[in-house]
Order: C-alpha cells, then sequence, then structure tokens
C-alpha cells in the first residue's frame, strides 16, 4: 500500500526517463483516424495536460494511453514496480490487473460505486489486490484525510458534494500508489472555485510524490495548472510535442 505523507517534491532530483511512452500511436473507426500517429512521453512529476476539440482524439488517447482500448499500431510502455511492460502486447486480462495495481483514474463522474460509502470506495481497489478489509479500511482513512475529508468516511457517494466526490475519486487513484493518474475532464461538473480545489488536491496527491498525472480538459484554467499542454486535432498532435505522420 502507499501512504500519504508525501515527501516534497520527490521528483526534483529524480532521473527523467518516461513513466509512459506512446509511439506512433493510430486508431481508426472506419474512415475516421481518432489518432493518426501520436508520440507522448510522461515524465515522473509531470501533469500533462490534453486539448483539443471536441473529437480531436483526446479520450481515444488517454484510452490508449491507459489500456483500456488497443491502438491499431504503435506502441504503449509503461514503467511498472517491475520493469518497463509493453501495454498493448498483454491480454485483456493482464491490462485490467495492470490498470488496478499501477494506473489510476479520476473521470467527469460515474466511476464511483454510489452504494458504497466514501472509504468502501477506495478501499475496494487494495483488496481487490489482496489486502484484508480492515488494513485496507485504514489506509483508505488515511488517504481521505489526506485530502480533506476526515469525518465524511462513512457517507455514500451521493452524500457528498461533486467537489468532496471527486476527492474520494483522487483517493482511491493515489491508495494503491499508482505512478500515472489519468483524468478525463476532472472538473467538467463542478463550479470553477471547485474546480480549482480539486485541481489543487489531485495535482498535490500526485506530483509532489514525482508521480504523473494525464488530465484531458477544456478548461485553460485547469491546463494552466498543469506543467504543459499538448493540443490535438484530427488525431494528431499539433502543439506541445512532436507528432509522426501516417499514411492515410
Ligand atoms: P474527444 O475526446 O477529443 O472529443 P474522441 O477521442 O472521443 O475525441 O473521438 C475522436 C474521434 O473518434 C471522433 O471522431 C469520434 O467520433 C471517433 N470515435 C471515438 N470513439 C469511437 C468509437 N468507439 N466508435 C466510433 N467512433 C469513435
Ligand atoms: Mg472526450
Amino acid at each position: 500500500m502507499h501512504t500519504p505523507d508525501p515527501r516534497p517534491d520527490a521528483s526534483a532530483h529524480a532521473p527523467s526517463a518516461p513513466l509512459l511512452s506512446g509511439r506512433g500511436l493510430t486508431k481508426a473507426y472506419g474512415p475516421t483516424y481518432a489518432l493518426a500517429g501520436v508520440d507522448i512521453d510522461v515524465r515522473p512529476g509531470e501533469a500533462v495536460a490534453i486539448m483539443g476539440a471536441s473529437g480531436s482524439g483526446k479520450t481515444t488517447l488517454l484510452h490508449v494511453l491507459a489500456g483500456i482500448i488497443t491502438p491499431d499500431a504503435g506502441t504503449v510502455t509503461l514503467q511498472t514496480r517491475t520493469g518497463a511492460r509493453l501495454v498493448n502486447d498483454l491480454r485483456e486480462s493482464e491490462r485490467s490487473k495492470l490498470r488496478r495495481e499501477e494506473l489510476g483514474f479520476v473521470f467527469q463522474q460515474g466511476l464511483l460505486l454510489p452504494e458504497l460509502t466514501a472509504v468502501e470506495n477506495v478501499a475496494l481497489p487494495l483488496m481487490l489486490a489482496g489486502h484484508p478489509r480492515e488494513a485496507a479500511q485504514a489506509h483508505a482513512g488515511q488517504w481521505l484525510a489526506a485530502l480533506g475529508l476526515a469525518g465524511m468516511e462513512d457517507r455514500r457517494i451521493g452524500q457528498l458534494s461533486g467537489g468532496q466526490a471527486q476527492r474520494v475519486a483522487i483517493a482511491r487513484a493515489q491508495a494503491t500508489g499508482a505512478r500515472v493518474v489519468f483524468a478525463d475532464e476532472p472538473t467538467g461538473a463542478l463550479d470553477s472555485a471547485t474546480s480549482a480545489d480539486v485541481m489543487t488536491a489531485l495535482l498535490d496527491a500526485t506530483l509532489r510524490q514525482g508521480h504523473a498525472l494525464v488530465v484531458v480538459t477544456h478548461d485553460p484554467q485547469v491546463a494552466a495548472r498543469c506543467t504543459r499542454t499538448i493540443r490535438l486535432s484530427d488525431g494528431r498532435i499539433v502543439q506541445g510535442e512532436r507528432t509522426t505522420a501516417v499514411a492515410r
């Protein structure tokens, strides 16, 4: 398990080999290239904002990088606790285990289980990883407290505000020690003050530990909080990082 007492900026002196690398990523749906040859590296301590118009391929890129969908061509390499893994070569069952144990997810809504309490939601991935319930819940409680949710452990998700629910999602994404956290419009349903608070919590929980964050957003204020921004258009990176051409 991974404890929530972050040493200040563990990334500052760390070697900056990428935690996550995509090369030549291509994905077509019929005649449409959702991704048309994307290269991307994400290093420890980086928060990368992915921006671009609706339909430009942002969610597809996030899902390919996270091993949720496989690309038609190209490679995704993740540095795991046990070494580099070529994510797109793994079977679905292995990718599912990798997502559960090595990656964290904070989406706009819907990933928390409404029938479970805050502490049960955070403890769930730990229990799936084999930790006994009591230890998992104690650990989950520490993460909730670190995200300012002490006293709300036993509330169901529906009894929390939108911003509080997103903090539960952040706690859950970090409790297993995920070194790369993926967020798709994590503040899309929040007002601007709450959105700023949730971004602060998300950045604190990841970057200060030398972990990395990949965040899809439409919000320039969210992007401005990140360490860099890449912009997609028609499945290509048009700003922020090199894109390789593919025949189409
Ligand atoms: P964004 O997140 O930037 O709005 P997406 O990655 O969701 O963009 O989609 C990129 C393109 O791929 C769009 O043209 C979209 O319609 C298409 N697309 C995405 N997913 C699918 C799918 N499962 N089936 C068919 N087309 C899809
Ligand atoms: Mg999208």
